[in-house]
């Protein structure tokens, strides 16, 4: 290891296993899923394109997206748990609080910061497309493909990682770690 990157490790916080993206693999990343779908939704109405952010993990990614937009849209939140304060799921998903805005005859973007089994984006889709959107696409950070224990559409990807509790970006673990710039896996001895 050379003099820059022994120093990288040193400054890393101790329950820090190891950095999976560094900011700039996010940003550039994050930039061409707002490319894309700044082209795929060029031509819409401000009033008729949301983006539901799915709190909290997903409010850092929502901002930097949103932001890199080029076509009009609306932002909101719906806040859901599934997982204690600790890194296991239990299949379960519950709402905490709904969106503000109207679903009916929109164009519906769901953002959410990772997928690990699918049952909380599994859980999303389905109440969302009850609601009657004008359309419904899924946007995700990161995905665990071996996880996956339902199906889900993924129409916008930003990274596939291995099976490893990540944090940072958004990503918390027991609401710690939130505010990294980047996304690091955690030890296992912090979570197991
Ligand atoms: P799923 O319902 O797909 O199993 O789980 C999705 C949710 O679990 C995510 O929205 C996220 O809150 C949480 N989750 C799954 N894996 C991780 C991870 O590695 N790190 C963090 N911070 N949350 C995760
Ligand atoms: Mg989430």
């Amino acid at each position: 290891m050379n003099e820059k990157n022994e120093q990288k490790k040193l400054d890393l916080p101790d329950s820090i296993d190891y950095v999976l993206l560094d900011e700039a693999t996010i940003k550039a990343q994050v930039r061409q899923m707002a490319e894309e779908i700044s082209a795929d939704y060029e031509g819409i109405h401000n009033e008729d394109f949301l983006l539901i952010g799915v709190l909290k993990g997903s409010f850092i990614f929502l901002a930097d997206l949103s932001r890199r937009l080029t076509v009009p849209h609306r932002v909101d939140f719906i806040a859901l748990s599934s997982y204690a304060d600790k890194a296991e799921t239990t299949g379960a998903v519950r709402m905490i609080m709904d969106t503000r805005a109207d679903v009916a005859g929109r164009h519906i973007l769901i953002v959410e910061d990772i997928l690990d089994t699918g049952y909380t984006l599994k859980y999303l889709y389905r109440l969302f497309d009850a609601r009657q959107p004008a359309s419904l696409r899924t946007a995700v950070l990161l995905t665990k493909p071996d996880r996956r224990e339902v199906d889900v559409p993924i129409d916008y990807l930003g990274f596939e990682i291995p099976n490893v509790w990540v944090v940072g970006y958004g990503l918390d673990y027991a609401d710690r770690f939130r505010t990294l710039p980047y996304i690091a896996a955690l030890k296992p001895r912090v979570y197991s």
